[in-house]
């Protein structure tokens, strides 16, 4: 297949396009490198093309196209709180350009939506059915409203267009390339970990997560590529849950830091839990994660020793609850 992987110098897209590669498909990467990393994508590969584009712009690229994942965006807090507009638009402005671009090579696409859509959810386990409850005038709007009207402008095009469309719902996901000054837990508490420095726990860790590994959930997406006709949405994470408090423990135990703790402010609308009901992925594409968490987090410890350059974001960044 020749398949088309938008925002794939990230974390996500850039281990997709190795999958995608190590099974012999060709794969062109779109990315404007805002939170991508053109070296995620080394070596250069027979069948690897990178574009380094805005997907906001028109998707000027020639020759036929079996599928699209549409992973572009800000992914994690810090980031896109950082540029609230640019996430919004990406999300909707860049949806729409993929979505006019698969119309136009009759290719199957698939959306990288996201457990946020479920916002600080009240129904527990999340199962694709919620509606969710999320704050449409909350600083975490910027992703979660943009990612929702992205679900929403999908399923229009597969209703009234005729395209074969996708959607995919991930949880939090981590493992080597995740950024140690992305602000994201896993990379955030390894790079504290192995800098001797404190663990910053925001509110008080009762908080919960669903950890998945990297290479679980693009075998998931690689299956929900090749799902043809399979619409969605559906949850893709892993349902073992943790507060964010074990989290600290299990990074400090398996690291072997003597690292404190550091308890901050909770950020605005920061959700209170957080576990996908992954019985639909089961029964429809085949899939569960297969990667414990402390072998997941042993792998992404390992890649982060060789890689910590860089220091880990601070909650400044974040907007706290008053
Ligand atoms: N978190 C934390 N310390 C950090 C980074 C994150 O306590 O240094 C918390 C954060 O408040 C949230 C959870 O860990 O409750 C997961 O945060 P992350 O930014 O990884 O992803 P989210 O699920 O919030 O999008």
């Amino acid at each position: 297949m020749r398949i088309l992987v938008t925002g794939g110098a990230g974390f996500l897209g850039s281990h997709l396009t190795d999958a995608l590669l190590a099974r012999g498909d060709d794969v062109v990467v779109l990315d404007d490198m805002s939170t991508g990393n053109p070296a995620n994508l080394l070596p250069p590969r027979p069948g690897l093309t990178i574009v380094d584009a805005d997907v906001r712009a028109p998707l000027l690229l020639d020759g036929p196209f079996d599928a699209v994942a549409h992973l572009a965006s800000p992914a994690s807090p810090p980031e896109y709180l950082r540029r609230p507009v640019f996430t919004l638009t990406t999300g909707a402005l860049g949806t729409q350009q993929v979505l006019e671009f698969a119309a136009r090579k009759n290719a199957r696409v698939v959306l990288a939506s996201t457990s946020e859509v479920y916002g600080d959810p009240e129904v527990h386990p999340q199962t694709e059915n919620y509606w969710g409850n999320v704050n449409s005038v909350g600083p975490r709007a910027v992703y979660d409203e943009a990612k929702r009207y992205a679900e929403a402008l999908t399923t229009a095009f597969g209703d009234s267009q005729g395209v074969d469309t996708g959607i995919v719902r991930i949880f939090n996901t981590y493992g080597p390339r995740l950024r140690p000054e992305d602000g994201r837990v896993v990379s955030n508490f390894i790079a504290q970990a192995l800098a001797e420095r404190p663990l910053t726990i925001y509110g008080d860790g009762t908080q919960t997560r669903s950890l998945c590994y990297v290479d679980d959930l693009v075998r998931g997406l690689i299956a929900m590529i090749d799902a043809r006709g399979e619409r969605g949405p559906i949850n893709l994470g892993n349902p073992v849950e943790m507060s964010v408090r074990s989290i600290a423990d299990l990074v400090l135990r398996l690291t072997g830091s003597s690292s404190r703790l550091e308890w901050l402010p909770l950020p605005t609308d920061d959700p209170v839990r957080r576990r996908p009901d992954i019985t639909r992925a089961a029964e429809r594409l085949d899939w569960q994660p297969r990667t414990s968490v402390v072998n997941g987090i042993g792998r992404t410890i390992a890649w982060q020793r060789g890689n910590h350059r860089t220091a880990p974001i601070r909650p400044a960044t974040i907007p706290l609850a008053s």
